[in-house]
């Protein structure tokens, strides 16, 4: 099998995390969420936690000199030699030249930008109805994607809560963050003909698909 070293980009609320952890699973390639990492950091009350916390309850994004780091520090560790699914990053064009640096250092490419597209109302309806498991990070919906244990994981039976930051208004602040900020990158994915866009209004198992179809035209390519 070729080397996987993919970047799903899209809104948040698009869908990244709830179909990386289908795909990484399937295609045996560590899930990079540095959101995941950020919650993780805060939750241990670390350095990094501490410092990241302010930023991410007011929807802005953490400085990309702090993220870059992370990012740079995860993609050395033995188990993304093999490849790799990125979400969440990068999220600025610095992020992205970046990324492009530390490939390089590590001889490595990406194979695709997958961009999975949601308008913007939907997107506050899976932000404010998401839930998420404490224990092992399982998302879920309300409405679109209930457990089927209530409140408890439908994986783990640990408990859901809601992130501080899927409150409406702060919903709202990181969609104009990700308008301002990151949706430069779908041009400049364009241009180097990486990016593939996915429906992402279309029902989860139906984008797994989508994406799984992607992916395995371009393994079947690279290999
Ligand atoms: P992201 O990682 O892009 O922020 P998530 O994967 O956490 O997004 O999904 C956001 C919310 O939308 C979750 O509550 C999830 O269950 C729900 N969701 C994800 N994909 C779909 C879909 N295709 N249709 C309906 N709801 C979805
Ligand atoms: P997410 O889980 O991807 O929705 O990210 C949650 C929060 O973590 C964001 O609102 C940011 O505050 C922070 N964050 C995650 N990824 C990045 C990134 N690539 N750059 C800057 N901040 C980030």
């Amino acid at each position: 099998m070729s080397e996987m070293n993919i970047i799903l980009l899209g809104a948040p609320g698009a869908g990244k995390g709830t179909q990386a952890a289908v795909l990484c699973k399937e295609f045996g390639v560590p899930h990079i969420s540095t959101g995941d990492m950020f919650r993780q950091a805060v939750q241990a009350q670390t350095p990094l936690g501490l410092s990241a916390k302010s930023f991410m309850d007011s929807g802005a994004l953490v400085p990309d000199h702090v993220t870059i780091g992370i990012v740079a520090d995860r993609l050395a560790a033995d188990d993304a030699a093999r490849g790799f699914l990125l979400d969440g990053f990068p999220r600025t064009l610095t992020q992205a030249e970046a990324l492009d640096d530390v490939l390089c250092r590590r001889k490595k490419e990406l194979t695709a930008v997958l961009n999975i597209d949601v308008p913007e109302d939907e997107l506050i309806r899976r932000l404010t109805g998401r839930q998420v498991c404490k224990v092992c990070g399982a998302t879920y919906h309300r409405v679109f994607h209930p457990s089927p244990q209530g409140e408890r994981c439908g994986v783990c039976g640990g408990a859901l809560y809601q992130r501080v930051d899927d409150s409406e208004a702060t919903a709202r602040s990181r969609l104009l963050v990700y308008s301002r900020q990151t949706t430069p990158l779908i041009a400049h994915y364009t241009q180097r003909g990486l990016l593939k866009n996915i429906d992402g209004l279309l029902p989860i198992d139906v984008v797994t698909e989508k994406l799984r179809e992607l992916l395995a035209g371009m393994n079947s390519r690279g290999a």
